[in-house]
């Protein structure tokens, strides 16, 4: 089976889908490899570490043109699309659920896709889980990046020129991004408060030393372990009982989402206004519309002296690391969809029956 590796070409895109190592490992079960030259650069990954790991290094439009899978991180575009064919089998992220035009498209042109952001969260498929390999790293660098923009440090430090108090570092959202994030502010010294409409997230965030801001009366369903849109009355309370720490806090990271739908707005323009001079948000949901009214896609905005960083999970990406592991979760799924070579198309089986999108042309899944 012929496997093609495309660079990532989105702005700001550091990653790539394979690494060397891996390459070599499915090398070694028999898959052949074709790398687009310079995929790996931004990963450090040397065209030269591809070819030593035994695969060949070639154009955009030969890869399209050689391998029968194509695998990339970021959804695949129009420009992607005008060299894919039917018999292609293509695997991403591909967020079919907010992006039907994009699905429609795949179908269109006969080809098959499966979307590495449908993978279901059982326990089995957590080594194929990508949201949980790259949402972590995410998470982790959302408090670096937020460190780094901040005027003050973390930890509580004396001096004999006198005592620093820890910042204050407020969390929205305690998914995968979320606990990352905890667990690194907290390692750097920071107080840290979260907050989730999920119920369950008040032990998990408490089991890492930080401290649970709860809604009071949340009735709020969760689906699949996924959180559900906010009531409009939820909102309002999560406001009553999140602003004093949000109006005192150094630091707020925001992760929150909802599969499929704009992520939540969880903090207004009027709710800035209160924040604290010199404080810092760093919205990781911006892409998908932002949790803060004011936060713009790959831009800092400073309003009333707060600095709002707009960013995601592709732009925060820690690049070689989110490869490595993205190699490792696109490894874990080829082998778990194939058998000698070819693929066993089991639909009874959840994980396949989750992430095949688009068969042969017909779209599965909306
Ligand atoms: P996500 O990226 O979809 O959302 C991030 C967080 O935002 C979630 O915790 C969500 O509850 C929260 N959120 C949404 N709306 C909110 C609002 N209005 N106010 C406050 N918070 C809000 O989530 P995720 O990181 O992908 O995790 C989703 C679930 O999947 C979690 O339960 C996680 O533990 C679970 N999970 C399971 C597995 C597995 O079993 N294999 C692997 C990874 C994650």
């Amino acid at each position: 089976m012929k496997i093609g590796i495309l660079k990532e070409l989105q702005k700001g895109e550091n990653r790539v889908s394979l690494s060397p190592f891996i390459t070599k490992k499915l090398i070694e079960k028999g898959f052949e490899i074709f790398v687009e030259k310079n995929a790996g650069k931004n990963s450090l990954y040397k065209d030269e570490d591809f070819i030593e790991a035994g695969a060949k290094i070639t154009s955009r439009e030969k890869v399209f043109e050689t391998a029968q899978v194509l695998i990339k991180i970021n959804p695949f575009n129009e420009e992607d699309l005008k060299l894919v064919h039917k018999r292609h089998i293509l695997m991403s992220q591909l967020f079919h659920k907010s992006s039907p035009k994009l699905i429609k498209a795949i179908s269109e042109k006969g080809a098959t896709a499966f979307s590495m952001d449908a993978m279901p969260r059982i326990s089995r498929a957590q080594d194929m889980d990508v949201l949980s390999s790259q949402n972590n790293l995410a998470g982790y660098k959302a408090v670096i990046l937020g460190a780094y923009k901040m005027t003050k440090i973390f930890p509580l430090m004396m001096t004999a020129a006198g005592t620093i108090t820890p910042s204050k570092v407020l969390i929205y959202g305690v998914g995968v991004a979320g606990l990352q994030a905890i667990a690194t502010a907290k390692r750097l010294g920071a107080v840290v408060e979260a907050t989730d409409i999920r119920t369950e997230t008040k032990e998990q965030t408490e089991s890492l030393g930080a401290k649970f801001i709860s809604v009071e009366n949340n009735n709020e369903e969760s689906e699949g372990g996924y959180a559900k849109e906010a009531s409009e009355d939820y909102v309002k309370r999560q406001k009553e009982a999140v602003n004093k720490s949000l109006f005192e806090a150094d630091l707020v990271i925001t992760t929150a989402n909802i599969p499929g739908k704009k992520a939540p707005t969880l903090i207004t323009k009027e709710q800035v206004d209160q924040m604290k001079n010199g404080a810092v948000i760093i919205d990781i949901a911006a892409d998908q519309g932002g949790n803060c009214e004011l936060s713009v896609l790959n831009d800092t905005i400073i309003h009333n002296g707060v600095k709002v960083v707009g960013t995601s999970i592709s732009l925060l990406s820690v690049s070689t690391n989110a490869s490595e592991l993205y190699a490792k979760n696109i490894y874990n799924f080829i082998i778990h969809l194939t058998e000698d070579l070819n693929f066993k198309w089991d639909l009874e089986e959840e994980i396949t029956n989750e992430t095949l999108i688009v068969q042969d042309g017909v779209q599965r899944k909306k």
